[in-house]
């Protein structure tokens, strides 16, 4: 952190009804000169024990709203936040730090959290999160249907999108049970008047299989694999006129 070797790099969020994109996601890197590119695996959880995914986190959401700022502003950004991070007293304001500082719109900001950040059904990140949703930010509860899977975190929070994770996407190809949970994850989503995002979609057979059970947005390979924010509007174009085009012009990889 103090050599400032943290970067962001950005994945799109496919609207499927729109068919545009809608978003992307930021996903943190650390480029190392030996390592290569490091995944955020192998080095969140260490930040979160040495006690400095707070200020990383701080980081994160800075910059991300920061270039969020400078896209189309129909564009919105995703953020993964910690259960740490969340937590700590001054969340709220590390926020309004970040779209103050962006100038960035707080509908645009779209907070992720996984089911561990509810473990325990605090009250007060019940009410950060409440809070903050009044400001016109946007909460995701994302890789549903992984860890805890506690249906009353649903009823805890109203959140504004699920994420399938893409072990269920996957596998809805494959086998008949990711099939059967894909397709009650996004019935249950349309009841309770919630955005779908199936995640890590990276072949058309996939995609028409989450299309069909009718998620709302798609992520994944297929469309784009996480890029540096100086390829956003090259991703953009790139996904102009839906994928069948993109399909055509042998950009597919597939
Ligand atoms: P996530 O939020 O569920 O992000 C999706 C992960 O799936 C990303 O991995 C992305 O590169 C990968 N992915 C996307 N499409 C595909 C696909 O079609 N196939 C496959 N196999 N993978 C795909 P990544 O970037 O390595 O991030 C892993 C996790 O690290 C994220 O999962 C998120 O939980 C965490 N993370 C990333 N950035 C941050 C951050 O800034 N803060 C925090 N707290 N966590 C972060
Ligand atoms: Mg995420
Ligand atoms: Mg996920």
């Amino acid at each position: 952190m103090d050599k400032d070797e943290f970067t962001l790099f950005y994945q799109p969020i496919y609207d499927l009804r729109m068919d545009r994109v809608s978003g992307f996601e930021a996903l943190l890197r650390w480029p190392h000169p030996k390592r290569g590119l490091v995944p955020p695996d192998q080095f969140i959880p260490i930040a979160e024990d040495i006690g400095l995914i707070t200020p990383l986190g701080e980081w994160v959401l800075n910059r991300a709203c920061e270039q969020a700022a400078g896209w189309p502003s129909e564009l919105k950004i995703a953020v993964n936040v910690s259960a740490t991070q969340i937590r700590d007293p001054r969340f709220a304001e590390v926020i309004a730090n970040a779209l103050d500082a962006s100038t960035l719109a707080p509908h645009r900001l779209e907070l992720e959290i996984t089911e561990s950040v509810l473990l325990g059904n605090s009250a007060e990140t019940v009410a950060t999160l409440h809070k903050l949703k009044a400001q016109g930010l946007s909460i995701a509860l994302d890789d549903f249907g992984t860890g805890y899977s506690s249906l009353s975190y649903l009823r805890s929070f109203p959140f504004d999108k699920l994420k399938i994770d893409q072990s269920f996407v996957r596998d809805a190809t494959a086998t008949n049970g990711s099939k059967l949970i894909v397709r009650a994850i996004t019935s249950l989503g349309k009841s309770l008047g919630i955005t779908i995002t199936a995640e890590g979609v990276e072949t058309i057979e996939q995609l028409d299989q989450i299309r069909a059970e009718g998620c709302n947005e798609a992520q994944g390979f297929l469309f784009s694999r996480p890029v540096p924010a100086t390829e956003i509007a090259s991703t953009i174009l790139n996904l102009r006129g839906g994928l069948a085009r993109r399909h055509l012009s042998g950009a597919m990889t597939g």
